[in-house]
């Protein structure tokens, strides 16, 4: 198999992994957009990072900014993790 298609594979494989994570949190009932502090904290480090080509992550091919605002998503690298919150209640507001 060419290199090409092997990189688009894993892509696809991760893009797919990141839209199930993001549905089983939806349904589960936690937050799915990181809060302002972590996006921000997150962009910090991402600007910073030797892995950041144009504002793609060279590690994981996704798109910086989209991945920064999703709470279930992670750096490749280790620099910033998943935020796991539960969604208030109607009832509890
Ligand atoms: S997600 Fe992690 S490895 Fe990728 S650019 Fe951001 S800090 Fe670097």
């Amino acid at each position: 198999m060419l290199e090409k298609e092997k990189h688009m594979i894993g892509m696809a494989w991760r893009f797919i992994k990141a839209m199930l994570r993001y549905q089983w949190a939806k349904q589960r009932g936690y937050e799915t957009l990181a809060p302002a502090v972590a996006q921000a904290f997150r962009n910090y480090e991402c600007d910073q990072c030797m892995y950041n080509d144009e504002g793609q992550c060279a590690l994981c091919d996704c798109l910086i900014l989209a991945k920064t605002m999703m709470a279930q998503e992670s750096c490749p690298d280790g620099r910033w993790s998943r935020v796991w919150i539960k969604r208030k209640s109607k009832t509890n507001r």
